[in-house]
């Protein structure tokens, strides 16, 4: 027999959960580890409340969990109540899935003044994050900014946008839904350090803006290369791009009253205010023969009181654990840190990708684990009955997947009409509802 642990329930470890299930059968005890009671990292407090069918991915995953040799072992955090040391005692391999959750700096002066926060930040406010319940952003003023010229930068931006009725069917966390109602914000600027080309913005995500009900897509067409210069991309970039093309192209609805402005070839160089941000001060770029944004001395000032940094993530670096600092995630070869540890998804190879890029990912690592130690061969490790003695000499009480299941139906029950669940967003709400 082998015991597994695998750090961190998104879609990377419960892919490298399934491969290892695969290749090992009854010859192995998977353990999925987090530091929530629930499960699917990103897939619960990142994906964006009106994209219900992304999360619908996660049913794959409960099938994973259900499987004889796998297990969920949720409260836990490892770095804080158990080290990785300590795990690769009671474990034959640890693999560390714990995804990317922290927000990467502006580096620019102003970016602590109240008002600025990161995408995590606000992604995991309006999606019941428990570490960002208490986020409360100024949403009373009638400029916002977001910084950064990918999807999720849409994400914040679209949701800023919304009416009350837009959020049908989604789940957005009740404080967010009562806060957003009450926005005064009308233009939503976002800001990019390069051109229309450079974006990584997805179709889907783009066309999306076409649609709202209140709000109108503005981008300037002048801001666009030749025609002809599409020719050259990806058939899915050039879709994206395209739909820019075609906003530049139609002139800003009036009967909606917000706006989206995209501002592009825009550096943030400072952000400015009177005990609070008021102004973002923007260089004029154009691009270098590299393709690189270089600035041009040009500067004006985009007003915004509320500004949402979305320009990616990193890995927290965790104790005896190799750590890459420029690409802020493990050291790693290909998904092996060193004997018998393992990283895999954005803990591996930095924010890139979607939830689907994490399967083949989590497959090629298991094939590692396999290569290492092949299915047949077993050890004398402990597995989950030491990490749970262990635990309890500390305090710590770990949850399973009855208790998981206990916090979902009971978060469904609770849904408000047209929600499909209201999800509780402190730690202490869950553990409340599990009687401890
Ligand atoms: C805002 C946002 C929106 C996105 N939207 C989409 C989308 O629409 N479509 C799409 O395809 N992709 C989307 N993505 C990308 C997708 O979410 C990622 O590709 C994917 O979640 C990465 O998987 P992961 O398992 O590496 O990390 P995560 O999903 O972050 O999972 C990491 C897990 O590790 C746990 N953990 C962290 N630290 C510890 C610790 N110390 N001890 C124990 N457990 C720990 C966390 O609680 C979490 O459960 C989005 C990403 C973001 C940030």
């Amino acid at each position: 027999m082998r015991h597994f642990a695998v750090v961190g329930s998104g879609p990377a470890g419960f892919y490298t959960a399934e491969a290892l299930e695969k290749a090992y059968g009854d010859q192995a005890r998977i353990d999925i580890l987090d530091r929530y009671p629930v499960p699917y990292g990103l897939i619960r407090f990142g994906v964006a409340p009106d994209h219900q069918s992304l999360k619908a991915v996660s049913k794959r995953y409960d099938k994973v969990a259900e499987s004889a040799g796998v297990d969920f072992i949720g409260n836990v955090t490892v770095g804080r109540d158990i080290s990785v040391a300590e795990l690769l005692d009671l474990y034959d391999a640890v693999i560390l899935a714990i995804g990317a959750p922290h927000d990467r700096k502006l580096g620019i002066p102003g970016e602590d003044l109240p008002g600025v926060v990161g995408s995590a930040e606000f992604v995991g406010w309006y999606n019941g994050h428990p570490e960002f319940a208490d986020l409360d952003p100024p949403l009373d003023g009638t400029h916002a900014a977001v910084i950064g010229n990918g999807n999720v930068a849409l994400d914040c931006a679209r949701i800023l946008s919304k009416t009350h009725h837009e959020f049908e069917g989604s789940d957005i966390v009740g404080h967010a839904l009562d806060a957003l109602d009450g926005s005064g914000i009308t233009t939503i600027t976002i800001l990019g350090r390069r051109g229309p080309h450079q974006i990584a913005m997805t179709p889907k995500e783009l066309g999306e803006l076409g649609h709202l009900e209140a709000a109108s897509p503005i981008v300037d067409g002048a801001d666009f290369p030749p025609p002809e210069a599409d020719e050259a991309l990806e058939p899915g970039h050039r879709k994206s791009i395209t739909i820019l093309r075609g906003f530049a192209g139609t002139p800003a609805d009036d009967s909606k009253p917000k706006r989206m402005v995209f501002d592009f070839f825009a550096k943030p160089v400072r952000i400015e205010g009177n005990g609070k941000a008021q102004t973002i001060v923007v260089e004029r770029t154009e691009l270098d023969e590299k393709g690189a944004a270089r600035g041009t001395g040009e500067t004006y000032e985009v007003p915004a009181s509320l500004i949402i940094s979305a320009i990616g993530y990193s890995t927290p670096p965790v104790e005896g654990v190799p750590y890459d600092e420029r690409g802020g995630k493990f050291l790693n070869e290909n998904g092996k840190i060193g004997d018998r540890l393992y990283a895999v998804g954005w803990a591996r190879r930095g924010p890139t990708g979607t939830i689907g890029t994490n399967r083949p990912d989590g497959y090629e690592v298991a094939e590692l684990v396999a290569a290492d130690m092949p299915p047949g061969s077993s050890s004398e490790r402990a597995g989950a009955s030491g990490l749970k003695q262990l635990l309890a000499t500390r305090g710590v009480m770990p949850t399973d997947y009855d208790d998981w299941r206990k916090i979902e139906e009971t978060e469904v029950a609770r849904a408000r009409p047209g929600s499909p669940r209201e999800k509780f967003v402190r730690v202490e709400h869950w553990l409340e509802t599990l009687g401890r």
